[in-house]
């Protein structure tokens, strides 16, 4: 359906995308996932055909954005950071008026209109100035821009920025909603986000892209990692050599100390075992402490980490 094949931009010296490719098939909901200044918007404005990329090409449905753009573009709609919307039309004007742009069949206008008011939640507003509307509602409506024209494609740049929780769960059901008809593709920081509603997750930093899986594979990549955080405290500063008074450490590090005194560390354990009990009776012999001791469970946060870590390494 989509794919982007080894897209490089440049701003100057600067390189925002490196050499990036990937494939997303038909009515996948593809999550586009780095912290700020990764490359998510330059991707998706390439992608889109907002901006040219310094390399590479991008076919939509096999037609080259580069070659074909207004026929590739016809397929996409496209929502960018941000709500940059005609503050002073009503919602239905505004809908209405991207429907004109897009060249609607004017019979049609009207009807297809409305659909897209009612399917985006926005009936009862629809007479509102988008200027008097709520951050949230302001989202919608310009989710509404995208969908005119029946677009397959739907881009969609941070779509629950700035929203509040209440908000971000409407938004979210709305993008599922959508994902069943249309192909979605979303970028976000934050990763719960995207583990939620994404099929697939397509994992950006600096530029390069890290990894591209099933949220579930992100996770079970670093699912081996046997790690157990413990806080103690520790008078007598044992914890420097406890290394070496046990084998199945690998390793111990310090990760924060606390105004209480006690300290927070990191503790790896060799292959798969489970080090809570060699530590709890370690650390009672010695004299330290245990406040609390937990296993490092795996979410898709520490697969994001994990991987942005490894991926800036190479
Ligand atoms: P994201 O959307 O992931 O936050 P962007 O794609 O907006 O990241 O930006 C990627 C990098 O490219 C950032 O470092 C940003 O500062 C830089 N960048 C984006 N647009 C321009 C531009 N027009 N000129 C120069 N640098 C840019
Ligand atoms: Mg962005």
């Amino acid at each position: 359906m989509i794919e982007v094949k080894n897209i490089t931009k440049k701003y100057g010296s600067f390189v925002a995308l490196d050499n990036v490719s990937f494939k997303i098939e038909k009515g996948e909901i593809i999550g586009l996932l780095g912290p700020n200044g990764a490359g998510k918007s330059t991707t998706m404005n390439i992608i889109t055909g907002y901006i040219e990329p310094t390399e590479g090409e991008v076919t939509v449905d096999g037609i080259n954005m580069l070659k074909r753009p207004k026929k590739a573009k016809r397929e996409i709609g496209y929502m960018p950071e941000g709500v940059p919307l005609y503050y002073d039309l009503t919602v239905k004007e505004f809908v209405n008026y991207m429907a004109e742009l897009k060249k609607v069949n004017k019979k049609e206008r009207k009807q297809k209109v409305a659909n897209i008011i009612e399917s985006t939640g926005l009936k009862e507003v629809q007479n509102k100035l988008i200027r008097n509307l709520s951050r949230g509602y302001k989202q919608r409506v310009s989710m509404a821009g995208a969908l005119v024209g029946e677009p397959q494609i739907l881009i969609l740049d941070e779509p629950t920025v700035g929203l509040d929780p209440k908000q971000i769960t409407e938004i979210r059901s709305l993008i599922k909603k959508l994902g069943k008809n249309h192909t979605v593709i979303l970028s976000s920081h934050i990763l719960s986000e995207v583990s939620q509603i994404c099929d697939k997750v397509i994992i950006i930093n600096k530029g390069k892209l890290i990894a591209i899986d099933t949220p579930n594979n992100l996770e079970d990549k670093v699912a081996n990692d046997n790690s157990v955080y413990v806080t103690v405290e520790d008078p007598e500063n044992k914890m420097e050599n406890i290394k070496e008074k046990i084998p199945e450490i690998k390793e111990v590090k310090l990760i924060l100390e606390n105004e209480d005194k006690t300290k927070q560390y990191s503790i790896k354990g060799e292959g798969n075992v489970d080090l809570r009990k060699i530590i709890f009776e370690l650390f009672a012999k010695e004299g330290i402490t245990i406040f609390e001791m937990k296993k490092a469970d795996t979410t898709l946060e520490d697969a994001f980490m994990q991987l942005i870590e490894e991926g800036g390494e190479k």
